[in-house]
């Protein structure tokens, strides 16, 4: 592995962020990182979300 990068891309629109969501969404129950926008977009009515905490930069 090449040096570690301190970037992380949302799981849901590929995009770049500094502060991410820590979520399980979807079956088979997976921790994700997405983007805030993405994250009130997956867990509206949706029984399989999980929120596991924030991630900064
Ligand atoms: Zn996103």
């Amino acid at each position: 592995m090449a040096t570690k990068s301190r970037v992380k891309y949302c799981a849901v629109c590929e995009k770049e962020f500094s502060t991410m969501y820590r979520i399980q969404y979807k079956l088979p129950k997976a921790w994700v990182f997405t983007c805030k926008e993405c994250l009130l977009k997956v867990k509206e009515g949706n029984p399989n979300y999980v929120y596991g905490g924030t991630w900064k930069r």
